[in-house]
């Protein structure tokens, strides 16, 4: 009987959606499932950290890691999940280029804590109780890991082989990606694996998108009632296609919603953010300075709207004039 690739699965710092992803190939993840052996995938089977350390090193083909890296056990499980495979790839937006979970990077550690633990409108805790790193309690010592102060992408801690971008990946460039494993036809290290084009370039209603745009305000998609031929941007609806690279097949257009920019930039482009931004305010009508923050206003939360997966490995990357005391890892 031929041998078959061994693969792993693994989160970190994850919402579960891409777990889910692989469990949306649907019936073509029978076919996966017979042509690999899965040797690691906790989230779906009973397989221990034991089981992983107890494989040689490099002997898992490819290594599928989604979720972002922000605590001492997650670059633990990083740096084994490395040693032990062939290829690494960051699976999903997380992974990436530090996803939603990287927009912590607005704020310290402390922060957190204090918003979550004492601050929060929902949060009881009179006593200001805080996840201690070590608890003796009933005879045993309980040790949680640490949590960083800046949340990091993969490549950020470990060296990456290939991406497979997307918030999740869709099945397709999931199963794209498996094929160009299974059959030892990989492009070069550190490949994107998705089209290295703009997502306008397959959006149905690129025919609409304007040349010479003049905004002169931008609407939230719950405060306009959208045309669904027509493109987003031409109903200065906050679009990210231009800054963003294709393959979901505009999935969230053709839903008449705007394009977020899961699927980061292009190779062309160092900062996603940053060039949607320059595209856009070079645009505004108003030229007077209180004219243009009228305009700016409808865009309430910028980093959330340009940097929502991709802040940890943007030229920003967090916040830096925080106390002192929050300067750790
Ligand atoms: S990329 Fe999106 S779906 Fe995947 S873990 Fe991150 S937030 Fe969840
Ligand atoms: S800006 Fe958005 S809606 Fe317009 S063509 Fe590009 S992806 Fe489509």
């Amino acid at each position: 009987m031929p041998i078959k690739p061994k693969v792993a699965f693994y989160w970190c710092a994850s919402c579960g959606g891409c777990e889910e992803a692989i469990v949306d190939l649907a019936e073509d993840i029978l076919a996966v499932v017979e042509a690999v052996e899965i040797v690691f995938w906790p989230c779906a089977m009973d397989f221990k950290r034991a089981d992983l350390e107890a494989i040689p090193d490099g002997g898992i083909t490819v290594t599928f890691l989604n979720g972002a890296i922000r605590s001492t056990e997650q670059e633990e499980m990083a740096r084994l999940l490395r040693r032990k495979s062939q290829y690494l790839i960051a699976y999903g937006s997380c992974a990436h280029l530090g996803g939603i979970p990287s927009l912590a990077n607005q704020f310290s550690r402390e922060q957190m804590f204090k918003f979550y633990f004492e601050e929060g409108p929902t949060t009881v805790n009179d006593k200001k109780v805080r996840p201690q790193l070590q608890t003796h309690i009933n005879g045993h010592d309980l040790h949680l890991p640490e949590l960083w102060n800046v949340v990091r992408a993969l490549d950020q801690v470990v060296d990456v082989d290939y991406y497979i971008p997307g918030c999740p990946p869709t099945p397709k460039l999931t199963k794209n990606a498996v094929a160009a494993v299974l059959e030892g036809r990989l492009p070069p290290k550190g490949t994107v694996l998705a089209p290295d084009t703009a997502l306008c370039d397959e959006c149905l209603r690129k025919g609409s998108r304007p040349t010479d745009v003049s905004f002169t305000e931008f609407k939230r998609p719950h405060q306009v009632l959208i045309d669904p031929e027509k493109c987003m941007l031409a109903q200065g609806v906050v679009c990210m296609g231009p800054a963003t690279r294709a393959g979901c097949e505009a999935l969230c257009v053709n839903g008449n919603m705007p394009c977020t920019g899961c699927l980061g930039p292009t190779s062309r482009v160092r900062d996603q953010g940053a060039k949607i931004l320059s595209s856009l305010c070079s645009n505004i009508a108003p030229k007077e300075e209180a004219g243009i923050d009228l305009v700016l206003a409808g865009i309430p939360d910028p980093v959330g709207t340009f940097y929502r997966y991709g802040l940890a490995k943007s030229l920003l990357r967090r916040k830096t004039n925080l106390p002192l005391e929050d300067k750790t890892p």
